[in-house]
């Protein structure tokens, strides 16, 4: 089944929400916020012009149920996130949601039910915008939510996270015991969602198939030395922290290269931070992330032995303290394939799948059951900004490449072709 998307409809339901929910100064759907709600009853209203159940999970993700042709229990599931960054962009998940409803209308007006059920899903609070904690409507239903891990975070006013979903009709427990129900039966996850980065763009590459999302470690390291009058203590007599840490960032960085991976020192702090003195402790903030659950264990080692030995040439200590890990989830080789010829028979480029370096919800999901996503390029090449944006003929081959992985999926899916449902 060669399913074609309404692309133009898709296109002009994006532009509509933007008109809604973003403007001039950038999206305003932060979730769960009185914005991100409307955003949502809005597209409680596309859902309602089809033959669709439409309800709500008890971790806030809104489900839309398209019936198949057998009421086996068992279903695909198309989907994304509507919610946004403060003042981000226009595509950033909604273009998953939209496309995802665009496949359910192109089901429905086939008049005849699909060969298995396809539920759409708006997963709630993918960015952790408001508290720092990212994915967690999709956490929720993977079983990898602890409650107790989240329920104290504090936004900016100091509201916690567990009032601020308590407030949206969301008892954070509950949503972890039995929103995981939720994927009982289901088959497969497909996903469609901008590139966020440089690679397509710097491939000349419209959209492409997703080979999976990176793992990520994520490190406090602290080099602590002596601090120090810059005046007084010669070269030789330092025990200088911030020499140690910006040594050991440059060979981070060359661990990265090596490894075809990518690895980052986003932030460094010196104590006391005086013109005058030499920094007696640095804190350092290392983000490494690739594709190969091996290569990153490799990789983590090689960060942790660089920051070792700048530390011995400074005659500082060294401890790194580990404050968030992800494993890689590499994503189906059939649903992949099947995803990278919808890409060129949609008039995209056929190219090599490329990884997703930040998390999705696809990369929760992707662990328990067969996900793919496809990405469209990103031009600028950022996101998480009022400036995001894809040329239209991007969104265009992506959109419609989404279509078709859909109507493959499904019928793959129906012949058993793919692993058996999970839960
Ligand atoms: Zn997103």
């Amino acid at each position: 089944m060669s399913l074609e998307v309404d692309v133009d409809r898709v296109l002009a339901d994006l532009r509509e929400l933007h008109e809604r929910h973003g403007g001039p100064d950038g999206a305003r759907r932060l979730a769960w916020s009185p914005d991100w709600e409307q955003a949502r009853e809005w597209l409680l209203g596309k859902l309602g012009e089809l033959p669709v159940t439409v309800d709500r999970d008890e971790a806030g993700n809104v489900w839309a149920e398209l019936p198949g042709r057998n009421d086996d229990g068992r279903f695909v599931i198309v989907g994304s996130h509507i919610d946004a960054v403060p003042s981000g962009g226009w595509l950033d998940g909604c273009l998953g949601v939209l496309s995802a409803l665009g496949v359910l209308r192109a089901l429905a007006a086939t008049g005849e039910p699909p060969a298995v059920t396809v539920r759409l899903v708006d997963w709630a609070d993918e960015e952790g915008a408001r508290f720092g904690r990212s994915l967690l409507g999709s956490s929720a239903v993977a079983g990898t939510l602890d409650p107790d891990d989240v329920r104290d975070l504090r936004d900016a006013e100091g509201t916690r996270l567990q009032d601020a979903l308590a407030r949206c009709g969301v008892d954070l427990d509950e949503a972890a015991a039995k929103a995981p129900a939720r994927l009982e039966g289901a088959l497969a996850y497909l996903e469609v969602h901008i590139e966020q980065g440089p690679v397509l763009l710097d491939t000349g590459r419209l959209a492409s198939a997703v080979s999976g999302t990176f793992g990520d470690e994520r490190y406090l390291v602290t080099f602590t030395g002596q601090a120090a009058h810059a005046g007084s203590t010669p070269m030789r007599l330092r025990r200088d922290s911030l020499a140690a840490a910006a040594t050991a960032a440059l060979e981070i960085r060359e661990v990265g290269i090596r490894h075809d991976g990518v690895c980052t020192v986003g932030a460094m702090t010196a104590e006391p931070g005086v013109i005058t003195a030499i920094a007696g402790s640095t804190e350092m903030m290392l983000d490494l992330r690739h594709l190969d659950a091996d290569t990153l264990a490799t990789m983590l080692q090689e960060n942790l032995d660089a920051c070792e030995a700048a530390a011995r040439k400074f005659d500082c200590e060294v401890e790194a303290k580990r404050i968030f890990g992800a494993t890689p989830t590499p994503f189906h080789p059939r649903l992949v394939e099947l995803a990278r010829a919808a890409v060129a028979d949609s008039g995209g480029e056929d190219g090599d799948p490329i990884p997703s370096g930040p998390l999705h919800d696809a990369t929760e999901i992707g662990r328990l059951l067969p996900t793919v996503m496809i990405f469209a390029q990103s031009d600028p090449p950022v996101s998480h900004t009022k400036i995001e944006d894809s040329p239209e003929e991007a969104l265009r081959v992506a959109i419609a490449a989404y279509g078709r992985t859909a109507g493959a999926a499904i019928e793959a899916v129906a012949a058993g072709e793919l692993a058996a449902a999970a839960g």
